[in-house]
């Protein structure tokens, strides 16, 4: 079975770090689960939204957010300590260093799909000599999830 990156996932590649770029469309002919870009370069006011998913007024407040977007009732997606401090926002190069995939199923619970995407990424990433880290195995020690890591679709660039 082969996958092809949806003309959707591509356009959310815009503006993505090209060396990044080029491991995900690598990484669409490596993998055996089929998968979807569903975030690429993210804007300040996406970012703000994402940190307060599962965060108080005062939890916003103390980090410098907005209070307007706390949301204490919703699932945590993001465990960063700033809200602007994701490689999804333009770097100093003009590029987002940060992507979300989304495998197959597209059920956020199917944990081997995304481990089945991160081998992928691995692999393309080596072959094309680039550095990524994964949001579910931060010290890339292979063991994912070890310390509570949850953010599986996330995949940047290491430097
Ligand atoms: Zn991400």
């Amino acid at each position: 079975m082969t996958f092809a990156l949806s003309a959707l996932s591509l356009a959310r590649l815009d503006g993505v770090d090209p060396r990044l770029t080029r491991v995900v469309k690598r990484a669409i002919q490596l993998t055996t689960v089929d998968f979807a870009v569903i975030e690429g370069v993210r804007s300040d006011d996406q970012a703000y939204r994402n940190w307060g998913k599962g965060r108080t007024a005062a939890e916003c407040r103390a980090a410098g957010a907005p209070t307007s977007y706390a949301r204490p009732a919703e699932a945590k997606v993001t465990w960063v300590r700033r809200p602007l401090n994701t490689r999804h926002r333009r770097q100093a190069n003009g590029y987002g260093s940060a992507v979300d995939l989304l495998p197959a199923p597209y059920d956020w619970k199917a944990t081997a799909s995304f481990d089945a995407v991160a081998k992928a990424m691995r692999e393309a990433a080596q072959e094309l000599g680039v550095a990524i880290r994964w949001g579910a195995d931060w010290d890339s020690d292979g063991y994912p999830r070890e310390r509570g890591e949850a953010d599986s679709p996330h995949f940047e660039l290491a430097q």
